[in-house]
């Protein structure tokens, strides 16, 4: 066959343990074998972040904003343990937190649904695609113990010297707690662009959740900022595409969510998409199935990973020699989803259809063959699993090379 051509480059991010094994892997058999790639290589495993001072990271963000294409392997962030297992220079931050920092953005979750996997929520057939505001509020505020009785205030001094404004939050009789919080109308504003690219990238409706009944403020000020930037520019782009977005109070979308069938995507505000994007993680079955994307405002920088870790609990077996059976669909589909964009971008059909005929060779593999690592299985047989259930790493790799190459030669006809 001849290989697809990629007109311009990707940024690959490489990272650790059980992760970086099978992301080599991937590169090397399903995807270089099939693509005339130019891809901008960035190792940010942490020995080398740890050598380079944490620069590689900083570089890998900017190569990001240059080329619009980042496609990332879990990466360890560095505790106490890993800075004496490492022997590192310092505690370096989460990669994923300084990448977000320099390009903005919101990070959306989307879970890749499969038909034999029993669920939780057997209504959920089709992905919800979730995405945290992940700034200010509960996660940037001040909070406070008061030690007994006294007044709590809160007081608001403009910078240009007009009057301070004081109000009256709570008189203490006894001891309590108290917390401040804030978000910023520029944040929001970002956060609303994100969720509408997005919407229309996955041509799925958009929900926004807040509780505005009784935060009328601080959440009306969400709820109106989404309203004005859907009606001023998206509204009939999403029209075109035959989707509507809506405002949801939090508790109605959550009882809606749980009845639905999916199909949606769903902006959540900080504290609450901490919580519904792990309840959503269950209820699709395993973490080995949950895809990640971070989107710029402009809707033109994807940045695609798996939403799981490096697994090492696996790499410590792999080191030993044993048999592996970790979950690669998740990064399989962070070189896709990254790949996707990059065809958008660039209008290559081509590329857009052998990415769409990888995706659905990894569940076609598990749905139709039934062949799957671990994880999968255990979601399906539960203590009645036997070891003839599940296939270590390279086995299932190989039958999704295999079900892409009869993919591939059935298009060449
Ligand atoms: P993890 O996601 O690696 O593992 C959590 C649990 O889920 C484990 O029981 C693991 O066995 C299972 N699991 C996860 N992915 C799986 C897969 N593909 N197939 C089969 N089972 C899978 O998280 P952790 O154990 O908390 O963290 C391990 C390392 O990963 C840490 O050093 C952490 O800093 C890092 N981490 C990185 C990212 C990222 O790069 N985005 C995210 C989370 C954790």
């Amino acid at each position: 066959h001849k290989k697809i051509v990629v007109q311009n480059p990707v940024v690959e991010l490489d990272g650790d343990e059980m992760t970086r094994i099978i992301w080599k892997k991937i590169r090397e058999e399903l995807i270089l074998p099939y693509l005339q790639l130019d891809i901008k290589y960035f190792d940010l495993g942490l020995e080398y972040r740890d050598k380079t001072n944490d620069q590689v990271t900083v570089d890998a963000a900017n190569a990001i904003i240059k080329h619009s294409v980042g496609i990332k392997c879990a990466t360890i962030t560095p505790d106490e343990a890993r800075v004496e297992e490492f022997k590192l220079k310092e505690m370096w931050r989460s990669p994923n937190g300084t990448i977000r920092n320099i390009l903005g953005g919101t990070v959306f979750r989307e879970p890749i649904v499969l038909e034999r996997i029993p669920k939780p929520i057997p209504g959920w057939v089709n992905p919800i695609v979730i995405g945290r505001h992940a700034f200010g509020d509960q996660y940037r505020s001040t909070d406070f113990v008061a030690p007994g009785p006294g007044k709590l205030q809160l007081v608001y001094t403009p910078t240009d010297g007009s009057p301070a404004t004081t109000m009256n939050v709570y008189d203490f009789v006894g001891k309590g707690v108290a917390m401040a919080m804030y978000n910023t109308d520029d944040s929001i504003t970002g956060f609303a662009h994100s969720s509408f690219k997005m919407a229309l990238a996955k041509k799925m409706p958009l929900f926004m959740s807040t509780k505005n009944t009784i935060l009328k403020k601080y959440d009306g000020r969400f709820k109106d900022i989404f309203q004005e930037v859907y009606e001023s520019q998206y509204k009939a782009l999403f029209e075109k595409a035959n989707i509507y977005y809506e405002h949801r109070l939090i508790d109605d979308m959550v009882a809606q969510a749980i009845k639905s069938a999916g199909g949606f995507v769903w902006a959540t505000k900080n504290y609450d998409g901490d919580v519904q994007s792990d309840i959503l993680a269950q209820g699709f079955g395993s973490l080995g199935m949950m895809t990640s994307e971070l989107i710029t405002p402009d809707g033109k920088i994807i940045e695609s990973e798996a939403a799981h870790g490096t697994v090492t609990r696996h790499y410590r077996e792999w080191q030993k020699g044993n048999e592996t059976s970790t979950n690669p669909v998740a990064s399989i589909f962070a070189w896709t989803r990254g790949l996707l964009h990059r065809a958008k971008l660039d209008g290559n059909d081509a590329l857009r259809d052998w990415c769409l005929d990888l995706e659905r060779a990894c569940v076609e593999v598990i749905d139709k063959d039934g062949i799957m690592t671990k994880d999968l299985a255990i979601a399906i047989h539960g203590k009645n699993m036997k070891r003839e259930h599940w296939v270590i790493t390279d086995v299932y790799m190989d039958k999704v090379n295999a079900r892409l190459q009869e993919k591939m030669a059935a298009r060449a006809k």
